[in-house]
C-alpha cells in the first residue's frame, strides 16, 4: 500500500502575512493523515524552511534551473535549493511548459539535477483540452514521461510524477475519477516498464482538486494523492483535502 501525498503549489501567490496564516493553519490540524508538503515561491523559501523546520509538513521549490552555477541570471539552481534542504521540486508544471517555452528535454534534464541534488523531482505531464479531444491524450503524457524515464534511467522509481490535464488546471472542470484513473494507469505502466519500482511510486493527479472531489479522486488504484493549486491557498481547504487522502 502506497502512502498518499498532498502537496500544495502556491504558484505566484503569498506574501509575508498570508503565508503565516496559511502554515498556522495547516501545522494546527496535526496530525496530517497522508505525507504533506508545500512549494511555495523562491524569495518566501528560506522563511518557509525554518517555519516548518520538523513541523511534519515537507517544503519545495516550484521549480530549478537545469544549470548548477553560473551566468544565468534570474535562475536558482538546485545546488542552492539543497543548501536549505528543500524536499521537492516541481518541474514541468504546464504553466513553465506554456508561459517559458519549456522543452520535454529540459524538463527531464531538471528532474536529473534536482534527484542528482537529493531533491525529490515532482515531474508534471498533462495535455491540453485540444490534444485531449483529438485523441492525443496518451500519447502526449507518455512522450513526456518518456523523456525523463529516458534521462533518469534506473533512477526514474525516485521521482513522483504528476498528472495535470490543462484543461483541468484553474478551470474548476476535474478530470473524472475514471479520466484520471485510465491515464494514471498508463503512467504507471510506462514505468513498469522502465523500472521494478514502478508500483511503489507516487502518482499525483492535479487539476481543480477541492474538498469535494478529493475523496473520489484519492480512491482511484492509480492515485496516490494530489498536487493542489487554489485550494492549497486556504488552510481549511488544504487540510480538507489531506484528510480526504488518509
Ligand atoms: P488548481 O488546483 O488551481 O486547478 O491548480 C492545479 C495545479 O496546477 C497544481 O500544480
Amino acid at each position: 500500500q502506497r502512502h498518499k501525498l498532498v502537496v500544495g503549489n502556491w504558484k505566484m501567490h503569498g506574501s509575508h502575512a498570508a503565508n503565516a496564516e496559511l502554515l498556522q493553519g495547516i501545522l494546527a490540524s496535526r496530525p496530517f493523515a497522508a505525507e504533506a508538503a508545500v512549494c511555495v515561491p523562491f524569495p518566501y523559501l528560506s522563511e518557509v524552511a525554518v517555519t516548518l523546520a520538523n513541523s511534519g509538513l515537507a517544503w519545495g521549490a516550484q521549480d530549478c534551473s537545469v544549470h548548477e552555477q553560473g551566468a544565468y541570471t534570474g535562475e536558482v539552481s538546485s545546488v542552492m535549493l539543497a543548501e536549505f534542504g528543500c524536499r521537492y521540486v516541481i518541474v514541468g508544471h504546464s504553466e513553465r511548459r506554456a508561459y517559458h517555452g519549456e522543452s520535454d528535454q529540459l524538463v527531464a534534464d531538471k528532474a536529473k539535477v534536482a534527484l542528482a541534488r537529493g531533491i525529490t523531482p515532482i515531474v508534471c505531464v498533462g495535455e491540453t483540452l485540444a490534444q485531449r479531444e483529438a485523441g492525443e491524450t496518451a500519447a502526449v503524457v507518455k512522450r513526456q514521461l518518456s523523456a525523463v524515464v529516458h534521462a533518469l534511467g534506473q533512477c526514474i522509481g525516485e521521482v513522483v510524477v504528476a498528472y495535470e490535464p490543462v484543461w483541468a488546471i484553474g478551470t474548476g472542470r476535474t478530470a473524472s475519477p475514471e479520466q484520471a484513473q485510465e491515464v494514471h494507469a498508463l503512467l504507471r505502466a510506462q514505468l513498469a516498464a522502465a523500472t521494478p519500482r514502478a508500483s511503489e511510486m507516487k502518482l499525483l493527479y492535479g487539476g481543480s482538486v477541492k474538498p469535494d472531489n478529493a475523496v473520489t479522486l484519492f480512491g482511484q488504484a492509480d492515485i496516490d494523492g494530489g498536487l493542489i493549486g487554489g485550494a492549497a491557498l486556504k488552510a481549511s481547504d488544504f487540510v480538507a483535502i489531506l484528510r480526504a487522502a488518509s
